[in-house]
This record gives structure tokens, C-alpha cells and sequence, in this order.
């Protein structure tokens, strides 16, 4: 019967290990061979601490005589307690004492949770890798964001945004019954300035304006870049027509002031035609198309000039 009971304390995968009261090894089974690369032939009858080098501590030895003189049961986390052991296995440790009639022995059992603690290490890279490709994908969700709402070289809202905004702007004029300006600005003989100074010099103009305009709006403006050289403003809550006018003095103001602070700023005119809602149109296109309309009487009057629809 005793044969067939240490057979199967061999064959576990938990390192057995039984001491008498004086601490010495009694049975050694094959995984602590296993665990610690010590036979039992080497282990058997030495005193534990000499051959599990690494429990003479004194939380064990104290853990150890309480076990053995009140028969109180221990247990050492592997989360807790590394290298109990060796370096490699994360074991957790039960500590008992087994009474009978005629003798008296402790227990030792190392449990073997190194898979759970890989599994752990697994997950956390796992997580680690799901929060990087989150983090990309928000970015790729940002750049996609950008190239279909935004005109790459001015960073202006495009054609697109644009009419999005505009019917949202022209529902609240609507609903609050009032005023929104439209100003089409066109950049006076571009053609020639990309034909004068190159295609490149022409770009670099082309986002002067649009800081220009930038400079001029108010906050709740929407600039948005139309076409080549065509920028469209939506002015919403105005409240008179002059408001627009204000805005207009603000853009010459600041295109004066870029072209005298730079040596070597190109003078340009811009031709803008301004029309409103609800008196010009009820919808974009309408609004749009008057204001170009407007823009081209500035256009055709030389240029560099503004006027409302009439
Ligand atoms: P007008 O005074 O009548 O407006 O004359 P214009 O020469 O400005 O004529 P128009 O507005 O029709 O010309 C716009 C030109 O802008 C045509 C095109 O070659 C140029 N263009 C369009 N997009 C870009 C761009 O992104 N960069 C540069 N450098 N040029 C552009
Ligand atoms: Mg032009």
C-alpha cells in the first residue's frame, strides 16, 4: 500500500516534500528532483534547510515551527515569494502538519504556477499590443479625419466640410432668425504670379492668404479654401450688414501688414464679393453663386476691391 502511495506522489507534478519534527527530509518526491536537480538519495535525512537553501529565512523558519508546534496550515504566494526554489519555476507553497497515533509529520508542497504566471505575462503583452494598435488606429482615424475634411496645403476647411458647416450655420440663421454672411475672396492675377515667380512661390501665397484671413475672422468663422485660389468665409451671427465691412478693413489691414513686413512679399489684391442669407438665398449654392457674382463686378471694376450683392 505504501509502494503504490509514493508511486503516485511521484508521478504529480508538485514537488513533494516530508519532514519530521527535527526538520529532517523524509521523502523527497521526483518533481523536487525535478525542481531543485537534487536526488532524493542526496536529500533524504538532511536537514531541510540545508538542502532547500533558499526557506532559511526567518519568516520561514518561523512559519515552519508554528506549523510544526500548532499544527497551523502556511501558505506562500508565488506572486509573493519568487525563486523559492530556483530561478525559473513560480511555485506557491502550502505548509501542513499530518498527525496520526504514532508519528508526527510536516508537509511541504510546491506547487508549480509558472503557466499561470506566462499566461499573465501573455495577456499583458497582449493588452500592451492592443493599446498600440489602438492608439495607431486613432491616428490613422485622425489622418483619414484630415484628408477628407481639410485642404492639405493651408490646412483650411475643404469643399467638403465646408458645406457641411454651411447648412448647419444656415438651420441655426433660420431658427434664430438671423443674418449669415458669405464672403468669396479671390486672389487678383494668380495666374501670372505662378507664371512671374514659379508654381512653388505661387503655393507659398496662396497660404499667406489663408493666414491673412485667418488673422481677420472672428472665432465662430469658418474659412474654408474653395478652390486654386478661391477661399470662402461663412460670417454667422452678424447682426448688420457692416459687420462684414468690419471684417474686410481687417483682412486689407492685415495683407498690408504681412506685405510691408517681409523684403520679399509679393503684393497681392484680393477681389471679394459678399452676400447674405436670408436676403440673397435660402440655401449654400445661391449664396455661393451671388457672392461670386459680386466678386466678379470687384473683379471687373480692377480688382482689389469688395462688394455686396445687389
Ligand atoms: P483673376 O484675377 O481673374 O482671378 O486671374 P487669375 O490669374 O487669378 O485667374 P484664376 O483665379 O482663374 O487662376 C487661378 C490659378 O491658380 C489657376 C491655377 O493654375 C492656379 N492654381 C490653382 N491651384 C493652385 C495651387 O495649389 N498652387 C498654385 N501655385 N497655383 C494654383
Ligand atoms: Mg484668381
Amino acid at each position: 500500500m505504501y509502494n503504490i502511495l509514493f508511486s503516485v506522489l511521484n508521478s504529480i507534478n508538485e514537488g513533494v516534500v516530508i519532514l519530521n519534527e527535527n526538520l529532517e527530509i523524509l521523502f523527497w518526491n521526483h518533481y523536487m528532483e525535478y525542481l531543485t536537480g537534487i536526488n532524493k538519495e542526496n536529500a533524504i535525512n538532511n536537514n531541510v534547510y540545508k538542502i532547500l537553501t533558499r526557506l532559511e529565512k526567518s519568516y520561514f523558519k518561523v512559519a515552519l515551527d508554528s506549523t510544526i508546534k500548532d499544527g497551523r496550515k502556511m501558505f506562500f504566494s508565488a506572486a509573493m515569494h519568487k525563486n523559492l526554489v530556483n530561478d525559473k519555476q513560480r511555485l506557491n507553497l502550502k505548509i501542513s502538519k499530518i498527525d496520526n497515533e504514532k508519528i508526527s509529520v510536516v508537509l511541504l508542497e510546491f506547487i508549480d504556477v509558472t503557466n499561470q504566471f506566462e499566461r499573465i505575462d501573455q495577456l499583458k503583452n497582449y493588452i500592451d499590443e492592443l493599446h498600440i494598435l489602438n492608439e495607431e488606429l486613432k491616428e490613422k482615424e485622425k489622418t483619414i479625419n484630415r484628408l477628407a475634411y481639410y485642404d492639405g496645403l493651408t490646412g483650411l476647411a475643404n469643399r467638403t466640410l465646408f458645406y457641411k458647416i454651411a447648412d448647419k450655420f444656415i438651420s441655426e440663421a433660420r431658427r434664430n432668425k438671423s443674418l449669415l454672411g458669405l464672403m468669396f475672396i479671390d486672389v487678383d492675377k494668380f495666374k501670372s504670379i505662378n507664371d512671374t515667380y514659379g508654381h512653388k512661390r505661387g503655393d507659398e501665397v496662396i497660404i499667406q492668404v489663408s493666414k491673412i484671413l485667418s488673422n481677420s475672422v472672428r472665432e465662430s468663422d469658418t474659412i474654408c479654401r474653395f478652390g486654386g485660389d478661391e477661399f470662402v468665409i461663412l460670417l454667422p451671427f452678424i447682426k448688420s450688414y457692416d459687420d462684414c465691412k468690419e471684417i474686410v478693413s481687417r483682412i486689407i489691414n492685415e495683407k498690408e501688414k504681412i506685405i510691408n513686413s517681409e523684403n520679399d512679399s509679393i503684393n497681392i489684391g484680393l477681389s471679394i464679393g459678399i452676400s447674405f442669407y436670408p436676403k440673397d438665398g435660402s440655401i449654400v449654392d445661391e449664396l455661393i453663386s451671388k457672392a461670386d457674382k459680386a466678386m466678379y463686378v470687384a473683379k471687373s471694376k480692377g480688382g482689389n476691391n469688395h462688394y455686396f450683392f445687389e
